[in-house]
């Protein structure tokens, strides 16, 4: 059998539909047709090749995007009978070759020997796809499965670097937010959800951003850092002393450098995003004198994307508002383009089948 399948084949030029073999099923996997698949930044670092010194994609060509739903369509041999033909399934992108100590504790996302979607290996940008079945997320019953795609990156890598900072937090406390595209439209719901008690600060540099999640969450102090600075803001609110939590989507050095120096005593720094440059410097005696923690977080493991995909079921996450924008499989390079001009607000995704 074969497919069309979206290719990489050349760093920054088109990318090229053209059919491939369909791998045929070993042992507990399951053949996927792809509904639609997310554009995330990564993918445009990728196409661009900005991955390259980390050795990254793996191969090429390569099938990008690492967020993906389907339809169960067959099963091989060994999948448990909860598998069904025409069972709707979210696939958690972040998979690996073996367990390692680090999966067995529950760090699926750290494993040793990863197994990305659309970074190591073929991604969703297909109309059929490969895996197994211990990486699939059933997701029956929702109204809109093409607008669940983004659950596996955008709203799953927020979801856990929230979380992280949700320790560190307490009542009136205020929680910036830096970065509100697609993955602050995300942030800015769980940081509301998870922390209620909390105030919301809300940069960007764009003003469309910032209206935009404005209209999806109550974001309690929003700044456009491109007119006023947000460390002199936040210096103002907290009298000084700082603020508790800062997840950073962006992660410029620009940024990293200069709001770090506006977390309180004993708050956290979560790094999420990795633009520009790959070092960034940090002011080391703050950090020991205020006992500050500065913490990565990566996507999300296969337990956060279960507790993602259940909190979007109960309602409670808006993830149909998030997408804003859908394209048809032969579109995919509008897609792209309009994400390198940075035109979108929200989440795209490319309805594959
Ligand atoms: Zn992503």
């Amino acid at each position: 059998m074969k497919h069309r399948a979206c290719l990489l084949k050349e760093f920054s030029k088109p990318l090229v539909i053209e059919e491939v073999q369909t791998p045929t099923l070993k042992p507990y996997e399951v053949l996927i047709k792809v509904l639609a698949a997310g554009i995330c930044h990564s993918d445009l670092h990728l196409w661009l090749g900005d991955f390259v010194p980390q050795g990254l994609p793996k191969k090429l060509p390569i099938v990008l995007s690492h967020e993906v739903v389907g339809e169960v369509v067959d099963v091989g041999e060994g999948v448990p009978s909860s598998f069904r033909r025409g069972m709707k399934v979210l696939v958690y992108p972040w998979q690996y070759v073996e367990e390692d100590q680090l999966t067995i504790r529950g760090f699926t996302q750290l494993a040793r020997k990863r197994l990305r979607l659309g970074i190591d290996v073929d991604g969703g940008l297909q109309e059929y796809l490969v895996s197994n079945y211990k990486f699939l997320v059933g997701v029956e019953g929702f109204e809109d499965i093409p607008a669940l795609a983004p659950l596996g990156c955008a709203a799953l890598t927020t979801y856990r670097a929230v979380k992280k900072a949700g320790a560190f937090v307490g009542p009136d406390d205020y929680v910036v937010l830096v970065g509100l595209g697609g993955l602050g439209s995300y942030a800015a719901q769980w940081i509301k959800l998870l922390m209620p008690y909390t105030r919301l600060v809300g940069v960007d540099v764009r003003d469309e951003a910032i209206e935009f999640v404005s209209k999806v969450v109550n974001v309690d102090v929003a700044i456009n850092a491109s007119r006023e600075d947000p460390t002199k803001v936040l210096n103002e609110l907290t009298g000084g002393l700082g603020v508790k939590a800062v997840v950073d989507l962006v992660g410029s050095p620009e940024i990293v450098s200069k709001y770090v120096n506006i977390v309180d005593t004993l708050g956290i720094y979560v790094l999420v995003g990795h633009m520009g440059r790959v070092e960034v410097p940090i002011p080391r005696p703050r950090i020991i004198r205020n006992e500050i923690t500065i913490t990565g977080s990566y996507t999300g493991s296969l337990s956060d994307q279960y507790e993602v995909v259940s909190l979007a079921r109960k309602g409670l996450l808006k993830y149909r508002e998030v997408v804003t924008k859908r394209y048809k499989f032969e579109e995919v390079n509008e897609a792209f383009n309009t994400l390198k001009e940075g035109k979108v607000v929200g989440r795209q995704v490319v309805l594959i089948t």
